[in-house]
């Protein structure tokens, strides 16, 4: 729809005249993010998911007289901070505003005797661990995209960092936050460092995705940086062994930095090594001195009465080095008739080895290459990341096939009872499945947006709402 002049001038009196476009480029720019489906689209010029406006907010006070606006004249919004989705999350299906929030003045507030520190939520996630790091603390969120992702992002897609063995995801690492709602309240969500005093409302807007509200400022913990650190990688006879070992270490209560499960197809991958005969396991322990060597020997005891044999810190130092690399993915998306995909899920560990072997079996047909592994892991089971890679004759060949690995992996998945997704969230990708999901717990979901959202302006089209 073409937004009446009237509108475009009232959103400019709020934001300033230069921050409004309604620029093709700028509305083809903001219809896709970092998901390989909408790279691809964009590579032959498809860009479905577009704008009518874009409204850059340079300051969190302007976020509700903009949603105002949006409400009265019913335009749907879809917030977009850093756009380091892989899921389609921040992309308009239904025209209206695009809102980017990654202009905001990034601010911090570090309260060192309580372990927290407040920023504003457009911050750059890498940045903040930056200022951190340079007082001796640390965030404990280090996801693949730290430096591309912000931090206010982390909250509403229910984002996990490569550490969450022993800091856990965002939902533990979230002290409180602030939200402003479609209907333009300012809610304050805090329990520090813990409160009953009825639900924690803080888990509503976590992986709301843009669909419940706007994230202003966030308030996380920070740990300080850990005095020893200690690296190992083991060779596993088998993906079962390695299971085996995932599943002993969590239920012994032992809490490593750093667990990582790669099968053969990934381990040749990771170890850089064409002829790796095994699959590959990757620990680390951080704390005290004492004990971090003290949880490196367990794990060693752990790994090896499990088939394991220790191969030297090389392996797993080097993935450390190089964790935040795209490129694999990047440079096969740029290939012509290249297609690149990752798909993480997660499942209980009596069923884990099972949805391995059936989706990599599903999988084989549809690309050059599927690779997995195992890298969040609970006392009740892991996550399951999987990476396919292939070449087709053509772009428009990559995009039905990537299509076809989604529509593949979620059957499986519905039909095993797995999650269907562990920490990349639902976006475009996963709103189809997202009710068969949930089940009878959509519901909630669906009731929850009719009282927050009335209007149904914000993001509308996401989470199967
Ligand atoms: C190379 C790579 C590696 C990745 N690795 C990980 C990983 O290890 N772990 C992980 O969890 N994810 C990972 N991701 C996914 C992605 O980085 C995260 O989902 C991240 O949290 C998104 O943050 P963003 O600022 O880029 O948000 P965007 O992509 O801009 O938006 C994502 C969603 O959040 C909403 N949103 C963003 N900001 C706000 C706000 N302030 N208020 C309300 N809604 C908002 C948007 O509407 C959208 O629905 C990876 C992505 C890439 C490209």
């Amino acid at each position: 729809m073409n937004l009446p002049p009237a509108v475009i001038a009232a959103l400019e009196s709020v934001v300033g005249s230069g921050r409004v476009s309604t620029d093709a480029v700028d509305l083809e720019a903001t219809s896709h993010d970092t998901w390989p489906l909408t790279t691809k689209w964009a590579m032959v010029g498809r860009h479905p998911n577009q704008a009518d406006v874009l409204v850059h907010a340079s300051w969190a006070h302007q976020i509700a007289p903009v949603l105002a606006i949006a409400s009265r004249e019913g335009i749907p919004v879809t917030v977009r901070a850093l756009g380091s989705s892989v899921t389609g999350q921040p992309l308009p299906v239904r025209g209206g505003m695009v809102l980017d929030v990654s202009g905001i003045p990034a601010s911090f507030e570090l309260n060192e005797r309580n372990f927290t520190v407040t920023a504003s939520a457009s911050y750059n996630g890498g940045d903040l661990e930056a200022e951190m790091q340079r007082r001796g603390l640390t965030l404990g969120m280090s996801p693949q995209s730290l430096h591309r992702s912000s931090v206010g992002g982390w909250l509403a897609t229910l984002a996990t960092g490569q550490f969450s063995s022993l800091y856990g995801g965002i939902e533990d690492l979230v002290v409180g936050y602030v939200v402003i709602l479609a209907t333009g309240e300012t809610i304050v969500l805090s329990a520090s460092p813990r409160a009953a005093m009825g639900p924690d409302l803080r888990q509503i807007f976590l992986g709301s995705e843009g669909t419940l509200g706007v994230i202003t400022s966030v308030t996380l913990k920070v740990f300080p940086v850990a005095p020893a650190e200690l690296v190992q990688t083991f060779t596993m006879p088998s993906v079962s062994a390695g299971l085996d070992f995932l599943r002993d270490q969590a239920s012994k209560g032992l809490r490593p930095f750093l667990v990582r499960l790669y099968d053969l197809d990934e381990a040749r991958h990771v170890m850089a090594d064409e002829s790796f005969s095994s699959p590959v396991l990757f620990v680390g322990t951080r704390g005290l001195p004492q004990v971090a060597e003290a949880e490196m020997n367990a794990l060693t005891e752990i790994a090896e009465r499990l088939g394991g044999a220790a191969i030297g810190p090389e392996g797993a130092q080097g993935w450390l080095e190089r964790r935040y690399d795209f490129s694999t993915v990047e440079k096969r998306l740029a290939t012509p008739g290249g297609f690149a995909e990752t798909i993480e899920v997660a499942h209980d560990w009596d069923q884990l080895e099972g949805l391995h072997s059936a989706l990599k079996e599903a999988l084989a047909p549809l690309a050059d290459e599927v690779l997995a592994h195992f890298s969040h892991v609970y006392c009740q089971g892991s996550s399951m990341y999987l990476i396919l890679l292939g070449t087709l004759d053509g772009d428009a060949e990559a995009i039905e096939r990537i299509e076809k690995i989604w529509e593949t992996t979620m059957q499986i998945c519905l039909d095993r009872g797995a999650e269907l997704s562990h920490h990349h969230g639902g976006g475009l990708a996963r709103s189809p499945y997202a009710s068969r999901s949930l089940g009878s717990a959509h519901l909630v979901l669906r009731k929850l947006k009719a009282a927050l959202d009335p209007e149904e302006i914000l993001n509308p089209g996401k989470l199967g709402l």
